[in-house]
Protein backbone atom coordinates (compact mmCIF):
# COMPACT_ATOMS: atom_id res chain seq x y z
CA UNK A 1 0.00 0.00 0.00
CA UNK A 2 1.25 3.68 -1.56
CA UNK A 3 1.68 5.77 2.07
CA UNK A 4 -1.31 8.69 1.65
CA UNK A 5 -0.21 11.70 1.91
CA UNK A 6 -3.17 14.28 2.32
CA UNK A 7 -2.66 18.21 2.17
CA UNK A 8 -5.02 20.49 4.15
CA UNK A 9 -4.51 24.06 2.79
CA UNK A 10 -7.22 25.23 5.19
CA UNK A 11 -8.12 28.60 4.46
CA UNK A 12 -4.97 29.25 2.84
CA UNK A 13 -3.30 30.79 0.74
CA UNK A 14 -5.06 34.24 0.31
CA UNK A 15 -4.86 34.77 -3.37
CA UNK A 16 -5.25 32.70 -6.15
CA UNK A 17 -1.90 33.95 -7.76
CA UNK A 18 0.12 32.41 -4.57
CA UNK A 19 -2.48 28.78 -4.39
CA UNK A 20 -1.73 28.74 -8.32
CA UNK A 21 2.30 28.86 -7.24
CA UNK A 22 2.21 26.59 -4.53
CA UNK A 23 0.40 24.05 -6.37
CA UNK A 24 2.64 24.31 -9.12
CA UNK A 25 6.15 23.70 -6.87
CA UNK A 26 4.92 21.44 -5.62
CA UNK A 27 3.72 19.54 -8.43
CA UNK A 28 6.90 20.59 -9.74
CA UNK A 29 8.68 19.02 -6.73
CA UNK A 30 6.84 16.00 -6.63
CA UNK A 31 6.44 14.73 -10.35
CA UNK A 32 9.31 11.58 -9.86
CA UNK A 33 7.63 10.32 -6.77
CA UNK A 34 5.30 7.09 -7.78
CA UNK A 35 5.77 5.31 -4.31
CA UNK A 36 3.52 7.78 -2.74
CA UNK A 37 -0.23 8.83 -2.87
CA UNK A 38 -0.39 12.73 -2.81
CA UNK A 39 -3.61 14.55 -2.58
CA UNK A 40 -4.32 18.43 -1.78
CA UNK A 41 -7.13 19.59 -0.50
CA UNK A 42 -7.39 23.57 -1.19
CA UNK A 43 -10.33 25.78 -0.55
CA UNK A 44 -13.35 25.50 -2.48
CA UNK A 45 -12.54 28.43 -4.94
CA UNK A 46 -9.27 26.92 -6.01
CA UNK A 47 -10.44 23.40 -6.89
CA UNK A 48 -11.55 23.98 -10.20
CA UNK A 49 -7.89 26.14 -11.16
CA UNK A 50 -5.87 23.00 -9.70
CA UNK A 51 -8.20 20.98 -11.58
CA UNK A 52 -6.85 22.10 -14.62
CA UNK A 53 -3.41 21.20 -13.83
CA UNK A 54 -3.37 17.92 -12.30
CA UNK A 55 -1.20 15.55 -12.31
CA UNK A 56 -0.27 12.76 -10.47
CA UNK A 57 -1.39 14.73 -7.60
CA UNK A 58 -5.10 13.97 -6.28
CA UNK A 59 -7.72 16.60 -5.68
CA UNK A 60 -9.58 16.70 -2.41
CA UNK A 61 -11.98 18.91 -0.46
CA UNK A 62 -12.07 19.98 2.89
CA UNK A 63 -15.79 19.81 3.63
CA UNK A 64 -19.17 19.42 2.03
CA UNK A 65 -22.92 19.82 2.23
CA UNK A 66 -25.00 16.33 3.53
CA UNK A 67 -27.06 16.88 0.23
CA UNK A 68 -27.07 15.79 -3.00
CA UNK A 69 -30.01 17.47 -3.90
CA UNK A 70 -32.18 16.61 -7.10
CA UNK A 71 -32.71 19.35 -9.95
CA UNK A 72 -33.48 22.89 -8.41
CA UNK A 73 -33.42 21.26 -5.16
CA UNK A 74 -30.48 23.20 -4.10
CA UNK A 75 -31.67 25.87 -1.34
CA UNK A 76 -28.93 25.41 0.89
CA UNK A 77 -27.03 28.88 1.01
CA UNK A 78 -23.40 28.51 1.19
CA UNK A 79 -23.12 25.12 0.78
CA UNK A 80 -21.66 22.80 -1.42
CA UNK A 81 -22.53 19.52 -2.40
CA UNK A 82 -20.40 16.08 -2.66
CA UNK A 83 -21.68 16.06 -6.53
CA UNK A 84 -20.33 19.76 -7.09
CA UNK A 85 -16.99 18.35 -5.71
CA UNK A 86 -16.91 15.30 -7.97
CA UNK A 87 -17.96 17.06 -11.46
CA UNK A 88 -14.75 19.61 -10.14
CA UNK A 89 -12.55 16.56 -10.06
CA UNK A 90 -11.87 15.54 -6.51
CA UNK A 91 -11.56 12.34 -5.06
CA UNK A 92 -11.64 12.90 -1.05
CA UNK A 93 -13.31 14.92 1.05
CA UNK A 94 -12.32 15.39 4.67
CA UNK A 95 -15.08 15.32 7.04
CA UNK A 96 -15.33 15.86 10.47
CA UNK A 97 -12.49 17.93 10.83
CA UNK A 98 -12.41 19.14 15.11
CA UNK A 99 -11.96 22.88 13.15
CA UNK A 100 -15.38 21.93 11.92
CA UNK A 101 -16.70 20.67 15.19
CA UNK A 102 -15.27 23.28 17.13
CA UNK A 103 -15.95 26.56 14.81
CA UNK A 104 -19.17 25.30 13.14
CA UNK A 105 -20.90 23.03 15.60
CA UNK A 106 -20.83 19.94 13.97
CA UNK A 107 -21.62 16.58 15.80
CA UNK A 108 -21.04 13.10 14.88
CA UNK A 109 -24.39 13.16 13.35
CA UNK A 110 -23.85 15.91 11.37
CA UNK A 111 -20.63 14.16 10.10
CA UNK A 112 -22.20 10.98 9.89
CA UNK A 113 -24.73 12.28 7.39
CA UNK A 114 -21.82 14.27 5.31
CA UNK A 115 -19.78 10.97 5.07
CA UNK A 116 -22.72 8.88 3.31
CA UNK A 117 -23.34 11.72 0.95
CA UNK A 118 -19.71 11.23 -0.45
CA UNK A 119 -20.18 7.94 -0.62
CA UNK A 120 -22.91 8.34 -2.42
CA UNK A 121 -21.53 10.05 -5.01
CA UNK A 122 -18.29 7.36 -4.63
CA UNK A 123 -16.03 10.19 -3.64
CA UNK A 124 -13.61 8.71 -0.55
CA UNK A 125 -14.42 10.02 2.86
CA UNK A 126 -11.41 11.24 5.31
CA UNK A 127 -13.21 10.96 8.17
CA UNK A 128 -11.64 13.23 11.21
CA UNK A 129 -11.59 12.03 14.91
CA UNK A 130 -9.34 12.67 17.74
CA UNK A 131 -9.56 13.72 21.33
CA UNK A 132 -8.77 17.15 22.95
CA UNK A 133 -6.06 18.13 25.48
CA UNK A 134 -8.36 17.94 28.47
CA UNK A 135 -9.67 14.45 27.36
CA UNK A 136 -6.71 12.94 27.07
CA UNK A 137 -5.83 14.00 30.38
CA UNK A 138 -8.60 12.60 31.80
CA UNK A 139 -7.79 9.35 30.52
CA UNK A 140 -11.13 9.22 27.71
CA UNK A 141 -9.07 9.37 24.79
CA UNK A 142 -10.18 5.70 23.61
CA UNK A 143 -13.88 6.11 24.77
CA UNK A 144 -13.63 9.61 22.47
CA UNK A 145 -12.36 7.62 19.37
CA UNK A 146 -14.90 4.55 20.21
CA UNK A 147 -18.08 7.15 20.41
CA UNK A 148 -16.93 9.13 17.33
CA UNK A 149 -16.47 6.22 14.94
CA UNK A 150 -19.84 4.43 15.89
CA UNK A 151 -21.92 7.67 15.42
CA UNK A 152 -19.69 8.53 12.36
CA UNK A 153 -19.88 5.21 11.13
CA UNK A 154 -23.93 4.68 11.72
CA UNK A 155 -25.64 2.70 8.81
CA UNK A 156 -22.41 2.58 6.73
CA UNK A 157 -22.22 -1.14 5.17
CA UNK A 158 -19.45 -3.55 5.38
CA UNK A 159 -19.29 -2.61 1.35
CA UNK A 160 -18.60 0.96 2.14
CA UNK A 161 -16.00 0.61 4.68
CA UNK A 162 -13.68 0.09 2.41
CA UNK A 163 -13.69 3.50 0.87
CA UNK A 164 -13.80 5.22 4.10
CA UNK A 165 -9.95 6.76 5.42
CA UNK A 166 -9.87 7.47 9.22
CA UNK A 167 -7.70 10.16 10.22
CA UNK A 168 -6.43 10.19 14.00
CA UNK A 169 -5.73 13.48 14.59
CA UNK A 170 -5.84 14.43 18.14
CA UNK A 171 -6.61 18.09 18.71
CA UNK A 172 -3.89 18.81 21.03
CA UNK A 173 -1.22 17.92 18.54
CA UNK A 174 -3.08 19.94 15.56
CA UNK A 175 -0.89 23.10 14.53
CA UNK A 176 0.82 22.97 17.92
CA UNK A 177 4.14 21.66 16.76
CA UNK A 178 3.88 19.01 19.71
CA UNK A 179 3.01 16.01 17.29
CA UNK A 180 2.00 13.09 18.70
CA UNK A 181 4.81 10.23 19.75
CA UNK A 182 5.16 7.12 17.52
CA UNK A 183 3.75 4.56 20.19
CA UNK A 184 0.85 6.65 20.62
CA UNK A 185 0.13 6.64 17.30
CA UNK A 186 0.70 3.08 16.29
CA UNK A 187 -1.46 1.81 19.49
CA UNK A 188 -4.21 4.29 18.96
CA UNK A 189 -4.07 3.21 14.94
CA UNK A 190 -4.79 -0.26 16.32
CA UNK A 191 -7.11 0.73 18.75
CA UNK A 192 -8.99 2.06 15.73
CA UNK A 193 -8.65 -0.98 13.59
CA UNK A 194 -10.10 -2.88 16.49
CA UNK A 195 -13.11 -1.02 16.71
CA UNK A 196 -13.92 -1.18 12.51
CA UNK A 197 -12.54 -5.10 13.22
CA UNK A 198 -15.49 -5.64 16.19
CA UNK A 199 -18.28 -2.84 14.24
CA UNK A 200 -18.11 -4.78 11.06
CA UNK A 201 -15.60 -7.62 10.87
CA UNK A 202 -11.83 -8.25 10.33
CA UNK A 203 -12.45 -8.72 6.40
CA UNK A 204 -13.14 -4.69 6.45
CA UNK A 205 -9.96 -4.30 7.54
CA UNK A 206 -8.12 -5.17 4.22
CA UNK A 207 -8.04 -2.10 2.43
CA UNK A 208 -8.80 0.64 5.59
CA UNK A 209 -6.35 3.28 5.80
CA UNK A 210 -5.20 4.68 9.20
CA UNK A 211 -3.87 8.29 8.62
CA UNK A 212 -2.29 10.54 11.67
CA UNK A 213 -2.35 14.18 11.31
CA UNK A 214 -1.19 17.14 14.22
CA UNK A 215 2.31 18.76 13.69
CA UNK A 216 3.59 16.23 10.88
CA UNK A 217 6.25 17.66 9.42
CA UNK A 218 9.15 16.40 6.64
CA UNK A 219 11.46 15.35 9.88
CA UNK A 220 8.52 13.21 12.09
CA UNK A 221 6.72 11.94 9.12
CA UNK A 222 9.12 8.81 8.26
CA UNK A 223 8.56 7.86 12.16
CA UNK A 224 4.65 7.62 11.17
CA UNK A 225 4.83 5.25 8.26
CA UNK A 226 7.94 3.47 8.88
CA UNK A 227 8.09 3.12 12.59
CA UNK A 228 4.38 3.54 13.61
CA UNK A 229 3.28 1.66 10.30
CA UNK A 230 0.21 4.03 9.82
CA UNK A 231 -1.29 4.31 5.94
CA UNK A 232 -0.58 8.03 5.49
CA UNK A 233 -0.59 11.62 6.73
CA UNK A 234 -2.86 14.33 6.97
CA UNK A 235 -0.86 17.96 6.47
CA UNK A 236 -1.81 20.67 7.47
CA UNK A 237 0.18 23.90 8.04
CA UNK A 238 3.32 22.11 6.72
CA UNK A 239 1.43 21.63 3.14
CA UNK A 240 1.84 25.88 2.95
CA UNK A 241 5.25 26.02 1.90
CA UNK A 242 6.21 24.09 -1.06
CA UNK A 243 10.06 23.03 0.04
CA UNK A 244 8.75 21.55 3.02
CA UNK A 245 6.03 19.82 1.65
CA UNK A 246 7.89 18.41 -0.87
CA UNK A 247 10.75 16.89 1.20
CA UNK A 248 7.83 15.79 3.63
CA UNK A 249 7.02 13.78 0.42
CA UNK A 250 10.08 12.78 -0.28
CA UNK A 251 10.93 11.60 3.78
CA UNK A 252 7.34 9.90 3.32
C1 LIG B 1 -4.90 19.57 10.38
O1 LIG B 1 -5.44 20.64 10.56
O2 LIG B 1 -5.53 18.63 9.93
C2 LIG B 1 -3.49 19.44 10.73
C3 LIG B 1 -3.00 18.24 10.81
O3 LIG B 1 -2.79 20.60 10.94
P1 LIG B 1 -1.23 20.73 11.32
O4 LIG B 1 -0.46 19.80 10.43
O5 LIG B 1 -0.91 22.17 11.06
O6 LIG B 1 -1.10 20.35 12.75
Amino acid sequence: MKPLIIANWKMNPQALAEAKELFISVKRGVKNIRNVEVVICPPFPYLSIINNQLSLIQLGAQDCFWENPPAGGGAFTGEVSPVMLKDLGCKYVIVGHSERRRYFGETDEMINKKLKAVLKVKLKPILCIGETKKQKEKGEAQSVLKSQLKKGLEKVSKKEIQNIIIAYEPIWAIGTGKSCDTNTAMSMSLLIKKIIGQLYSRGALKNLKILYGGSVDSKNVKGFIKEAQIEGVLVGGASLDAKEFIQLVKNA
